[in-house]
């Protein structure tokens, strides 16, 4: 059994907020892994409250359209720019603009991350179709974040080829950032989903890699186009052995496989330069520029 207690003493209340109270507590037993007893604490509350307060921040947002993307340039071993990679931020009315760590956690437990997804699908396409009028930047490529369980929707082929139709965008031009563990589970799923995009011409990169699970079947097998070195190993590369050596195996690895490779986080030359003596071809990372509106990122190309 999961229990979950609370105490009445001196504070006055209603039967109705100490059952609430009692409930709570018992969910946060059966979180800590069942079997076991709660008090109910008022940080708990507190939590719950802000939990819902962001939920419904959340979908009013989505209603306002309050999202925007950022850009990060991805470059090539000569630093020239060859793309970006779009993340997500949020408009706050009153709080300002919210990074995504504090938001794509609760849009992807209340399956908010689908109109989430859309959204920002529907900005990176429209960004390269105008990208792909241009004779300079026709053949830059953007990179979109895409979570669990946007892929695991069964809408998932049909919402990317919308916002490539809608938009007039290239498919050759787009790239969706996985992550290891979305490979392994529902590998059918997994399969033919991926066949089916990249027909289309639509690129694929590993992100995070070298923090789950890699399966090397799975990158044989599944059309993957770039490992994207996880930026916890760039970040200690010089100090920590290490990290240079799992940087050279995920190189070698890439390479071996047919595979293009890119670091992310390069934030000093020192870093840059051991990537680069490594092999690694493509470099993401504060070094070269942070992420940026899309007039700025215009500007860093052309300067
Ligand atoms: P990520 O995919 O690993 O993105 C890289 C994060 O590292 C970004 O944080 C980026 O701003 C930051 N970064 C880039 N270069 C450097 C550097 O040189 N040094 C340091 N310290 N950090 C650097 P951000 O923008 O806060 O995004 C955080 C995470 O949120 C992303 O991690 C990604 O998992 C998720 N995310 C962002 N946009 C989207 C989206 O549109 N959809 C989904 N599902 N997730 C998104
Ligand atoms: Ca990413
Ligand atoms: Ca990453």
């Amino acid at each position: 059994p999961s229990i979950g207690v609370s105490l009445f003493s001196d504070n006055p209340v209603t039967v109705d907020e100490l059952m609430k109270q009692a409930d709570l507590s018992m969910y946060q037993a059966k979180a800590a892994g069942k079997n076991t007893m709660r008090f109910f604490d008022p940080e708990m509350q507190q939590a719950v409250s802000t939990r819902i307060k962001l939920e419904t921040e959340l979908r009013e947002a989505l209603i306002q359209k309050a999202f925007f993307v950022h850009y990060q340039p991805q470059v090539n071993s000569r630093s020239q720019v060859t793309g970006a990679e779009a993340l997500v931020r949020w408009q706050h009315p009153q709080r300002g603009v919210i990074l995504p760590d504090e938001f794509i956690a609760l849009a992807e437990e209340t399956g908010l991350i689908l109109q989430l997804g859309r959204q920002v699908l529907a900005n990176v396409c429209h960004q390269l179709a105008i990208w792909n009028s241009l004779p300079d930047l026709a053949s830059f490529t953007i990179a979109v974040n895409v979570s669990a369980s946007q892929f695991r929707h069964p809408d998932f082929l049909h919402l990317i080829d919308e916002a490539i139709a809608i938009n007039g965008a290239n498919p050759h031009n787009l790239k969706l950032e996985l992550t290891e563990s979305m490979l392994l589970d529902n590998t059918e799923d997994t399969i033919h989903k991926m066949y089916s995009l990249q027909a289309k011409g639509v690129q694929f990169s590993l992100d995070d890699f070298g923090t789950g699970y890699s399966s090397l079947s799975y990158l044989k097998r599944l059309p993957v186009d770039q490992l994207k070195i996880d930026q916890s190993f760039v970040k200690d590369l010089g100090k920590n052995k290490s990290d240079v050596a799992i940087a050279r195996t995920i190189v070698t690895l890439a390479h071996s496989l047919g595979l293009a490779v890119i670091a992310e986080g390069v934030e000093t030359k020192e870093q840059h330069k051991l990537l680069l003596k490594e092999g690694c071809e493509a470099f993401q990372g504060n070094l070269f520029s942070c992420s940026v509106a899309i007039e700025e990122f215009e500007k860093f190309i052309f300067s």
